[in-house]
């Protein structure tokens, strides 16, 4: 047989196997790289991303519409400390309220009494006539810590006071607008300052929030009630301390048509700070309300993109991979995803711009893993592509070798004879001779040629085999008459045993078969040795026979490795080679075609040193009236 024919539909066959490797393996990436996107690892990666980008398209700063009472180092120290912080406020809220804020939120959670009732008193006296007052409670363990009811009574709205809920960092990105209990729900403190500012109420649904015409994006998240995130500014809110507006009076002036937060921001009297995206230190838990007020006092914010469009992004990001790699390929492919991945990484950064924060991780890690590995598949494909052709190429020479090879013995007694007759007055019996001698072999030469092709065809598909009935005793008497001269250069005796049996099928095939046992058999054992050939009929089960047609030799053997290759085309024990008797190894692989496509297999037992025993089984059902035949 020529390797190097495949037939179409297997080459199309094993195309589509291919694809659906290509598809499976892309599939499974990108599944690895969305699962990946939900670790905590990726979670904090999109939280840097997002502090890199937020410093390098930070919000714009001013004009601010808000103003910090501060109680901070010099205040507290010089005021009285913790001891006096009612008698603080009650300062603070009468110094402010002359001013005409739009409204004042305290930063500081009123729930339990004072040790001395005046001071309360006090502080209940300076509310009275602040306008827009907010004041904060504190959700402890699924319960409001709220403002006593003599501070309450002045308040228009009490509104949480959490400020770094959220983050695992302790980088306070997002504050959620609402809190709840089962019982009760406060608004954040900033934003019932916001809508007290506005005169508005605030209407709600799933998706946003509204105050007034402002709609603010904050659709409710699960156990986070609706998270905004904070556009913290580069220049911190405008602050005057308590001590400050004390002594000059005039700066009351600054609280005028402004939305005062009053909170403490003195490091001495509690560590309450903040850390924020932008980096630049930690400010105190009331500027943070500040800034999340002023964040919906400008207007502008910044929204989650949906998990679909996260989604739809990686799968995109995964399927352009692929058709990069499977439509173009070498150096093109190769900048077609670099443009790709560029694309990949400015996507989150352009979004930020437009307000749409798009998670790092995810997107990045599909684009990423998806073009390794459609690259990777393609670079091995196109490798074991060039190997399989290498491959091909050498089994194609090996076959015109060995067809040439196997030619020129029969053309070299024709060449031979015909000059010897043409050079020469020889007898006629000489003559005769030489004609009958040219005669056979290039009869045999036109068989040889017959055969290549017929098990060229066979292997193909196109061709269908012979029924003609025969004796196994004929084929192997023509195939012993052919070895018998070269078994006896040897002196290897050939001994046949029972040939019994009678075969239906291709009867030049067969012989072929056959033949080429007989011959590896010569070939393969030494001088002096014996070959037993012997074809039996043995009955098997209860009503099932086998035709077993054995050639045994006392040669050079094989072990269990070698024997489990030697069918494969081209394939040469060492010890073969070794013996100077190789071939080319194709013959065993023809042989077991053929004998496959009568149906039949071929059994091999074989010992290094001791021999091998080489049988072609075929199966016959046994029938007591006739002599059993295999038919195929
Ligand atoms: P070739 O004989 O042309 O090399 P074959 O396909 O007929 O090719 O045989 C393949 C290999 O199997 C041989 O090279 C040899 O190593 C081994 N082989 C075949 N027949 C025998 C045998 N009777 N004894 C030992 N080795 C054998």
């Amino acid at each position: 047989m020529i390797p190097g024919r495949t037939n179409v539909k297997t080459r199309s066959s094993s195309k589509n196997r291919l694809t659906l490797g290509y598809v499976a393996i892309l599939a499974a990436t990108l599944a690895l790289a969305i699962l990946l996107g939900w670790t905590a690892l990726a979670a904090q990666i999109d939280d840097y991303a997002y502090d890199w980008m937020f410093r390098l398209h930070p919000p714009a700063s001013g004009p601010f519409h808000s103003i910090i009472l501060a109680i901070d180092d010099d205040t507290f120290n010089s005021m009285g400390g913790v001891g006096a912080y009612r008698t603080m406020w009650a300062r603070a809220f009468d110094l402010v309220k002359g001013a005409n804020p739009k409204a004042v939120a305290l930063d500081v959670v009123l729930s339990d009494p004072w040790k001395n009732p005046a001071e309360d008193q006090r502080l209940d006296r300076a509310m009275q006539g602040v306008s827009n007052l907010v004041l904060a409670g504190h959700l402890d363990s699924a319960r409001w810590e709220d403002p006593l009811p003599i501070f309450r009574q002045h308040a228009a709205a009490v509104g949480h006071d959490g400020a770094d809920e959220l983050s695992t960092d302790g980088v306070t990105r997002e504050i959620p607008l609402e809190e709840r209990t089962v019982a009760e729900r406060h608004w954040s403190l900033a934003l019932e300052a916001f809508r007290l500012a506005r005169g508005a109420r605030i209407l709600e649904s799933p998706a946003d929030l509204q105050v007034g015409d402002e709609v603010i994006p904050a659709p409710r998240a699960g156990s986070v009630g609706r998270p905004l995130r904070v556009l913290y500014t580069q220049e911190p809110i405008p602050s005057v301390s308590l001590k400050e507006l004390v002594e000059k009076p005039e700066l009351v002036a600054r609280f005028n048509g402004q939305v005062v937060f009053i909170g403490v921001t003195s490091i001495s009297a509690t560590y309450d700070r903040v850390a924020t995206p932008n980096g630049r230190g930690r400010i105190p838990g009331v500027e943070v309300h500040a800034q999340l007020f002023e964040t919906l006092e400008r207007g502008r914010f910044l929204t989650d993109a949906s998990n679909l469009a996260v989604l739809g992004f990686c799968i995109a990001a995964g399927v352009l991979a692929g058709l990069i790699f499977s439509l173009l390929s070498g150096w093109i492919a190769y900048a077609a995803a670099g443009v790709m991945l560029l694309g990949a990484h400015a996507t989150p950064f352009l979004l930020f711009r437009q307000g749409i924060v798009f998670p790092f991780f995810a997107p990045l890690a599909s684009a990423w893993l998806t073009t390794i590995a459609a690259a990777s598949y393609r670079y091995f494909i196109v490798r074991r592509d060039l190997r399989d052709s290498e491959t091909e190429r050498h089994r194609y020479q090996q076959a015109i070798h060995f067809v040439t090879h196997e030619m020129r013995t029969p053309l070299t007694a024709i060449q031979g004879s015909s000059e010897l007759m043409g050079r020469y007055n020889l007898s006629e019996e000489k003559r005769k001779q030489m004609t009958d001698m040219i005669n056979q072999e290039s009869k045999r030469l036109a068989r040889m040629i017959q055969t290549f092709l017929d098990v060229e065809r066979l292997s193909d598909g196109q061709m269908e085999l012979k029924k003609e009935p025969f004796q196994v005793s004929e084929i192997v008497g023509a195939c012993l008459g052919r070895v018998l001269p070269i078994a006896e250069r040897k002196n290897i005796r050939i001994q046949t045993l029972a040939l019994d049996g009678s075969l239906e099928g291709d009867r030049e095939l067969m012989e072929y078969a056959v033949y080429n046992l007989l011959t590896n058999a010569v070939k393969y054992s030494p001088p002096d040795t014996e070959i037993t050939v012997a074809s039996r009929l043995m009955s098997v089960g209860k009503d099932g026979a086998q035709l077993r047609l054995s050639v045994q030799d006392q040669g050079i053997g094989m072990d269990a490795k070698e024997l489990r290759q030697i069918f494969q085309k081209f394939y040469r024990t060492k010890r073969a080679e070794a013996s100077g008797e190789a071939g080319t190894g194709i013959g065993l692989s023809i042989v077991e075609q053929i004998v496959h496509h009568h149906g039949g297999k071929m059994e091999v037992a074989s010992q290094p040193g001791q021999g091998s025993c080489f049988t072609v089984v075929f199966a016959a059902g046994t029938r007591a009236s006739r002599p059993p035949a295999v038919s195929v």
